[in-house]
Protein backbone atom coordinates (compact mmCIF):
# COMPACT_ATOMS: atom_id res chain seq x y z
CA UNK A 1 0.00 0.00 0.00
CA UNK A 2 1.09 3.77 -0.88
CA UNK A 3 2.65 5.50 2.39
CA UNK A 4 -0.17 8.48 2.75
CA UNK A 5 0.05 11.05 5.48
CA UNK A 6 -3.08 9.54 6.76
CA UNK A 7 -0.81 6.10 7.58
CA UNK A 8 0.20 7.25 11.11
CA UNK A 9 -3.34 6.06 12.42
CA UNK A 10 -2.03 2.55 12.25
CA UNK A 11 -0.03 3.49 14.77
CA UNK A 12 -2.69 3.66 17.46
CA UNK A 13 -3.74 -0.13 16.81
CA UNK A 14 -2.45 -1.77 20.03
CA UNK A 15 -0.71 -5.64 20.12
CA UNK A 16 -2.34 -7.83 22.06
CA UNK A 17 -0.75 -11.37 21.37
CA UNK A 18 -0.81 -13.64 23.93
CA UNK A 19 1.24 -15.30 25.95
CA UNK A 20 3.23 -17.76 24.21
CA UNK A 21 3.29 -21.59 25.25
CA UNK A 22 0.23 -21.20 27.30
CA UNK A 23 -2.81 -22.89 26.33
CA UNK A 24 -5.98 -20.67 24.79
CA UNK A 25 -9.60 -21.33 25.51
CA UNK A 26 -11.73 -19.11 22.92
CA UNK A 27 -15.15 -19.60 24.66
CA UNK A 28 -18.29 -17.91 22.66
CA UNK A 29 -21.35 -17.52 24.33
CA UNK A 30 -25.00 -17.20 22.76
CA UNK A 31 -26.13 -13.24 23.41
CA UNK A 32 -29.08 -13.21 25.34
CA UNK A 33 -30.23 -17.01 24.82
CA UNK A 34 -33.12 -16.89 27.49
CA UNK A 35 -35.12 -15.18 25.23
CA UNK A 36 -33.76 -16.55 21.93
CA UNK A 37 -34.66 -20.05 23.24
CA UNK A 38 -38.17 -18.58 24.39
CA UNK A 39 -38.41 -17.09 21.17
CA UNK A 40 -38.55 -20.04 19.22
CA UNK A 41 -40.32 -22.12 21.61
CA UNK A 42 -36.95 -24.28 22.84
CA UNK A 43 -38.35 -27.33 24.65
CA UNK A 44 -37.36 -27.23 28.62
CA UNK A 45 -35.12 -27.97 30.09
CA UNK A 46 -33.16 -28.91 26.74
CA UNK A 47 -34.09 -28.79 23.57
CA UNK A 48 -31.87 -31.04 21.42
CA UNK A 49 -32.28 -29.60 17.91
CA UNK A 50 -30.64 -26.44 19.62
CA UNK A 51 -28.08 -28.57 21.11
CA UNK A 52 -27.71 -30.34 18.00
CA UNK A 53 -27.04 -27.20 16.06
CA UNK A 54 -24.46 -26.02 18.33
CA UNK A 55 -22.51 -29.36 17.57
CA UNK A 56 -22.86 -28.78 14.30
CA UNK A 57 -21.55 -25.49 14.58
CA UNK A 58 -18.53 -26.38 16.81
CA UNK A 59 -17.64 -29.38 13.92
CA UNK A 60 -17.45 -26.73 11.32
CA UNK A 61 -15.42 -24.55 13.43
CA UNK A 62 -12.69 -27.56 14.10
CA UNK A 63 -12.34 -28.44 10.34
CA UNK A 64 -12.25 -25.01 9.35
CA UNK A 65 -9.58 -24.12 12.22
CA UNK A 66 -7.06 -27.10 12.33
CA UNK A 67 -5.21 -25.18 14.91
CA UNK A 68 -8.09 -25.92 17.41
CA UNK A 69 -7.48 -29.51 19.33
CA UNK A 70 -10.73 -30.33 21.16
CA UNK A 71 -13.71 -27.94 22.17
CA UNK A 72 -16.53 -28.74 24.49
CA UNK A 73 -19.97 -27.33 24.35
CA UNK A 74 -23.07 -26.77 26.94
CA UNK A 75 -26.39 -25.27 26.55
CA UNK A 76 -25.32 -21.96 24.32
CA UNK A 77 -21.47 -22.03 25.17
CA UNK A 78 -18.67 -23.16 23.53
CA UNK A 79 -14.90 -23.58 24.84
CA UNK A 80 -12.79 -24.20 21.63
CA UNK A 81 -8.94 -25.45 22.94
CA UNK A 82 -5.72 -23.99 21.27
CA UNK A 83 -2.98 -26.05 21.28
CA UNK A 84 -0.11 -24.50 23.37
CA UNK A 85 2.08 -24.15 20.24
CA UNK A 86 -0.16 -22.73 18.24
CA UNK A 87 1.03 -19.52 16.40
CA UNK A 88 -2.31 -19.15 14.11
CA UNK A 89 -2.16 -14.59 13.65
CA UNK A 90 0.56 -15.40 15.91
CA UNK A 91 -1.48 -15.21 18.70
CA UNK A 92 -3.08 -12.18 18.42
CA UNK A 93 -5.88 -12.59 20.50
CA UNK A 94 -8.57 -10.16 18.49
CA UNK A 95 -8.24 -12.22 15.66
CA UNK A 96 -8.27 -15.23 17.02
CA UNK A 97 -11.78 -14.15 19.19
CA UNK A 98 -13.48 -13.12 16.01
CA UNK A 99 -12.62 -15.83 13.73
CA UNK A 100 -13.59 -18.32 16.11
CA UNK A 101 -16.97 -16.25 17.06
CA UNK A 102 -17.62 -15.47 13.48
CA UNK A 103 -16.99 -19.01 11.92
CA UNK A 104 -19.62 -20.42 14.68
CA UNK A 105 -22.22 -17.88 14.18
CA UNK A 106 -21.71 -18.20 10.48
CA UNK A 107 -22.61 -21.86 10.72
CA UNK A 108 -25.10 -21.33 13.34
CA UNK A 109 -27.05 -18.97 10.85
CA UNK A 110 -26.28 -21.45 7.90
CA UNK A 111 -27.27 -24.69 9.33
CA UNK A 112 -30.70 -23.00 11.63
CA UNK A 113 -33.04 -24.52 9.06
CA UNK A 114 -31.63 -28.02 9.36
CA UNK A 115 -31.98 -28.19 12.29
CA UNK A 116 -35.34 -26.15 13.05
CA UNK A 117 -37.09 -26.95 9.60
CA UNK A 118 -40.35 -25.45 10.34
CA UNK A 119 -39.15 -22.40 12.17
CA UNK A 120 -37.26 -19.61 9.46
CA UNK A 121 -35.15 -17.21 11.78
CA UNK A 122 -36.28 -13.68 11.92
CA UNK A 123 -34.06 -10.44 13.16
CA UNK A 124 -32.88 -10.28 15.77
CA UNK A 125 -30.46 -13.12 14.39
CA UNK A 126 -28.80 -15.21 17.17
CA UNK A 127 -25.36 -13.74 17.57
CA UNK A 128 -22.16 -14.67 20.31
CA UNK A 129 -19.78 -13.25 22.62
CA UNK A 130 -16.44 -14.34 22.61
CA UNK A 131 -12.99 -14.31 24.88
CA UNK A 132 -9.65 -15.57 25.04
CA UNK A 133 -8.05 -16.83 28.47
CA UNK A 134 -4.84 -18.53 28.44
CA UNK A 135 -3.79 -21.27 30.42
CA UNK A 136 -0.40 -21.54 31.32
CA UNK A 137 -0.28 -25.60 32.48
CA UNK A 138 -1.76 -28.62 31.61
CA UNK A 139 -3.62 -28.97 35.15
CA UNK A 140 -4.61 -25.17 34.03
CA UNK A 141 -6.29 -26.43 31.30
CA UNK A 142 -7.59 -29.84 32.57
CA UNK A 143 -9.21 -27.65 36.02
CA UNK A 144 -10.98 -25.24 33.52
CA UNK A 145 -12.45 -28.03 31.21
CA UNK A 146 -13.63 -30.13 34.08
CA UNK A 147 -15.17 -26.63 35.65
CA UNK A 148 -17.02 -26.42 32.48
CA UNK A 149 -18.68 -29.68 33.13
CA UNK A 150 -19.18 -29.75 36.42
CA UNK A 151 -21.05 -26.41 35.44
CA UNK A 152 -22.84 -28.67 32.96
CA UNK A 153 -23.64 -31.30 35.39
CA UNK A 154 -25.04 -29.03 38.37
CA UNK A 155 -27.14 -26.68 35.87
CA UNK A 156 -28.46 -29.92 34.12
CA UNK A 157 -29.81 -31.46 37.47
CA UNK A 158 -31.12 -28.64 39.21
CA UNK A 159 -32.67 -27.68 35.57
CA UNK A 160 -34.35 -31.04 35.23
CA UNK A 161 -35.63 -31.14 38.61
CA UNK A 162 -36.91 -27.80 38.08
CA UNK A 163 -39.11 -28.43 34.61
CA UNK A 164 -39.85 -31.85 36.36
CA UNK A 165 -41.83 -30.63 39.59
CA UNK A 166 -43.49 -28.24 36.70
CA UNK A 167 -44.28 -29.94 34.12
CA UNK A 168 -44.98 -33.00 35.80
CA UNK A 169 -45.61 -31.75 39.02
CA UNK A 170 -48.10 -29.34 38.13
CA UNK A 171 -46.27 -26.52 40.23
CA UNK A 172 -45.73 -23.04 38.76
CA UNK A 173 -42.29 -21.77 38.62
CA UNK A 174 -42.31 -19.62 41.82
CA UNK A 175 -43.51 -22.32 43.83
CA UNK A 176 -40.61 -24.84 41.81
CA UNK A 177 -38.00 -21.91 42.40
CA UNK A 178 -39.12 -22.32 46.34
CA UNK A 179 -38.84 -25.61 46.73
CA UNK A 180 -35.34 -26.33 45.13
CA UNK A 181 -34.53 -23.42 47.29
CA UNK A 182 -35.15 -25.23 50.40
CA UNK A 183 -32.81 -28.20 49.03
CA UNK A 184 -30.87 -25.37 47.96
CA UNK A 185 -29.69 -24.57 51.71
CA UNK A 186 -28.92 -28.10 52.51
CA UNK A 187 -25.54 -28.98 52.99
CA UNK A 188 -23.23 -28.83 49.99
CA UNK A 189 -23.17 -33.42 49.07
CA UNK A 190 -26.99 -33.31 49.80
CA UNK A 191 -28.02 -30.92 47.44
CA UNK A 192 -27.58 -32.86 44.57
CA UNK A 193 -28.73 -36.29 46.39
CA UNK A 194 -31.71 -34.38 47.34
CA UNK A 195 -32.86 -33.83 43.57
CA UNK A 196 -32.20 -37.39 42.90
CA UNK A 197 -33.96 -38.91 45.35
CA UNK A 198 -36.83 -36.20 44.84
CA UNK A 199 -36.49 -36.84 40.91
CA UNK A 200 -37.04 -40.90 41.65
CA UNK A 201 -39.46 -40.94 44.52
CA UNK A 202 -41.70 -38.35 42.78
CA UNK A 203 -41.25 -38.66 39.38
CA UNK A 204 -39.60 -42.04 39.07
CA UNK A 205 -37.44 -40.46 36.90
CA UNK A 206 -33.68 -42.01 37.51
CA UNK A 207 -31.55 -38.97 36.70
CA UNK A 208 -28.55 -41.82 35.61
CA UNK A 209 -30.85 -42.69 32.69
CA UNK A 210 -30.62 -39.20 31.07
CA UNK A 211 -29.26 -38.52 27.98
CA UNK A 212 -25.74 -38.51 27.98
CA UNK A 213 -25.53 -35.07 26.07
CA UNK A 214 -27.87 -33.57 29.17
CA UNK A 215 -25.71 -34.75 31.78
CA UNK A 216 -22.16 -34.31 30.09
CA UNK A 217 -22.48 -31.84 27.49
CA UNK A 218 -20.53 -32.49 24.33
CA UNK A 219 -17.01 -33.42 23.03
CA UNK A 220 -15.87 -32.43 19.95
CA UNK A 221 -12.44 -33.87 18.72
CA UNK A 222 -10.76 -35.30 15.96
CA UNK A 223 -11.20 -39.19 15.73
CA UNK A 224 -7.16 -40.47 15.61
CA UNK A 225 -7.34 -44.13 17.02
CA UNK A 226 -7.83 -44.29 20.55
CA UNK A 227 -4.78 -45.46 22.51
CA UNK A 228 -5.37 -48.33 25.15
CA UNK A 229 -5.20 -47.43 28.49
CA UNK A 230 -1.26 -47.61 30.05
CA UNK A 231 0.41 -47.96 26.57
CA UNK A 232 0.87 -43.97 25.53
CA UNK A 233 2.27 -44.02 22.55
CA UNK A 234 1.96 -41.19 20.25
CA UNK A 235 5.21 -41.43 17.96
CA UNK A 236 4.26 -41.75 14.25
CA UNK A 237 5.44 -44.82 12.69
CA UNK A 238 9.50 -45.64 12.48
CA UNK A 239 9.74 -42.63 15.21
CA UNK A 240 10.87 -43.46 19.15
CA UNK A 241 9.22 -41.21 21.50
CA UNK A 242 12.89 -40.69 22.34
CA UNK A 243 13.64 -39.61 18.66
CA UNK A 244 10.65 -37.04 18.85
CA UNK A 245 11.48 -35.87 22.50
CA UNK A 246 15.22 -34.92 21.50
CA UNK A 247 14.15 -32.58 18.46
CA UNK A 248 12.35 -29.53 17.99
CA UNK A 249 9.70 -30.07 15.88
CA UNK A 250 10.83 -30.02 12.40
CA UNK A 251 9.09 -27.93 9.46
CA UNK A 252 7.66 -30.96 7.87
CA UNK A 253 6.92 -32.82 11.35
CA UNK A 254 4.70 -29.52 11.33
CA UNK A 255 3.19 -30.27 8.26
CA UNK A 256 2.52 -33.82 8.88
CA UNK A 257 0.74 -32.91 11.43
CA UNK A 258 -1.01 -30.29 9.90
CA UNK A 259 -2.47 -32.83 6.87
CA UNK A 260 -2.91 -35.66 9.47
CA UNK A 261 -5.58 -33.06 11.64
CA UNK A 262 -7.43 -32.09 8.12
CA UNK A 263 -7.62 -35.68 7.56
CA UNK A 264 -8.85 -36.89 10.29
CA UNK A 265 -12.78 -37.11 11.09
CA UNK A 266 -14.36 -34.23 13.28
CA UNK A 267 -16.41 -36.32 15.85
CA UNK A 268 -19.16 -35.47 18.54
CA UNK A 269 -18.78 -37.43 21.99
CA UNK A 270 -20.75 -37.36 25.22
CA UNK A 271 -17.65 -38.20 27.40
CA UNK A 272 -16.65 -37.54 30.99
CA UNK A 273 -13.48 -35.03 30.45
CA UNK A 274 -12.76 -34.76 34.05
CA UNK A 275 -11.58 -38.24 35.06
CA UNK A 276 -8.21 -38.97 33.82
CA UNK A 277 -9.13 -41.91 31.67
CA UNK A 278 -10.62 -39.66 28.39
CA UNK A 279 -6.99 -37.66 28.25
CA UNK A 280 -4.59 -40.51 29.08
CA UNK A 281 -6.35 -42.67 25.96
CA UNK A 282 -6.24 -39.54 23.34
CA UNK A 283 -2.45 -38.17 24.36
CA UNK A 284 -2.27 -36.25 21.28
CA UNK A 285 -4.52 -33.61 22.36
CA UNK A 286 -1.96 -32.50 24.88
CA UNK A 287 1.00 -33.63 24.11
P1 LIG B 1 -26.09 -13.67 28.18
O1 LIG B 1 -26.30 -12.81 26.97
O2 LIG B 1 -25.57 -12.91 29.35
O3 LIG B 1 -25.24 -14.89 27.91
P2 LIG B 1 -28.27 -15.54 28.29
O4 LIG B 1 -29.75 -15.31 28.38
O5 LIG B 1 -27.76 -16.15 27.03
O6 LIG B 1 -27.57 -14.16 28.62
P3 LIG B 1 -26.92 -17.73 29.68
O7 LIG B 1 -26.42 -17.77 31.07
O8 LIG B 1 -25.90 -17.81 28.60
O9 LIG B 1 -27.82 -16.43 29.56
O10 LIG B 1 -27.95 -18.91 29.57
C1 LIG B 1 -28.36 -19.50 28.36
C2 LIG B 1 -29.87 -19.56 28.29
O11 LIG B 1 -30.28 -20.23 27.09
C3 LIG B 1 -30.49 -20.33 29.44
O12 LIG B 1 -31.66 -19.67 29.85
C4 LIG B 1 -30.83 -21.68 28.82
O13 LIG B 1 -31.93 -22.26 29.44
C5 LIG B 1 -31.13 -21.31 27.39
N1 LIG B 1 -30.77 -22.44 26.49
C6 LIG B 1 -29.62 -22.58 25.82
N2 LIG B 1 -29.61 -23.73 25.13
C7 LIG B 1 -30.77 -24.35 25.39
C8 LIG B 1 -31.33 -25.60 24.97
N3 LIG B 1 -30.67 -26.42 24.17
N4 LIG B 1 -32.57 -25.91 25.41
C9 LIG B 1 -33.23 -25.08 26.23
N5 LIG B 1 -32.76 -23.91 26.66
C10 LIG B 1 -31.54 -23.52 26.25
P1 LIG C 1 -6.51 -11.56 5.72
O1 LIG C 1 -7.16 -12.83 6.09
O2 LIG C 1 -5.17 -11.40 6.27
O3 LIG C 1 -7.41 -10.37 5.98
P2 LIG C 1 -7.19 -11.06 2.94
O4 LIG C 1 -6.90 -11.83 1.71
O5 LIG C 1 -8.63 -10.99 3.39
O6 LIG C 1 -6.29 -11.65 4.12
P3 LIG C 1 -7.13 -8.16 3.09
O7 LIG C 1 -5.95 -7.29 3.33
O8 LIG C 1 -8.21 -8.19 4.12
O9 LIG C 1 -6.57 -9.60 2.75
O10 LIG C 1 -7.69 -7.69 1.69
C1 LIG C 1 -8.96 -7.98 1.24
C2 LIG C 1 -8.87 -8.57 -0.16
O11 LIG C 1 -10.17 -8.79 -0.67
C3 LIG C 1 -8.13 -7.70 -1.15
O12 LIG C 1 -7.39 -8.50 -2.01
C4 LIG C 1 -9.27 -7.01 -1.91
O13 LIG C 1 -8.87 -6.66 -3.19
C5 LIG C 1 -10.33 -8.08 -1.89
N1 LIG C 1 -11.65 -7.50 -1.89
C6 LIG C 1 -12.36 -7.11 -0.82
N2 LIG C 1 -13.53 -6.60 -1.13
C7 LIG C 1 -13.60 -6.65 -2.48
C8 LIG C 1 -14.57 -6.25 -3.44
N3 LIG C 1 -15.74 -5.71 -3.08
N4 LIG C 1 -14.30 -6.46 -4.74
C9 LIG C 1 -13.15 -6.99 -5.13
N5 LIG C 1 -12.18 -7.41 -4.28
C10 LIG C 1 -12.39 -7.23 -2.98
MG1 LIG D 1 -22.77 -14.48 28.63
MG1 LIG E 1 -25.75 -16.71 26.82
MG1 LIG F 1 -24.48 -19.45 28.52
MG1 LIG G 1 -9.16 -9.86 5.03
MG1 LIG H 1 -9.07 -6.41 4.92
Amino acid sequence: MANSKYEYVKLFEQPDQLLPNTWVVVRIDGRGFTKFANKYNFEKPNDKRALDLMNAAARQVLIELPDITIAYGVSDEYSFVLHKTCTLFERRASKLVSTVVSTFTAYYIFLWSTYFPETPLTAPLPSFDSRAVCYPSLQNLRDYMSWRQVDCHINNLYNTTFWALIQLGGMSSTEAGEKLSVSLRSNGNGFSKDKNELLYSQFSINYNNEPEIYKKGSVVSRDYELVEPGTHNTASEGESMAELAAQPQSKTQAENDGKRRTKARVVIEHLDIIRDDFWDRRPWLLS
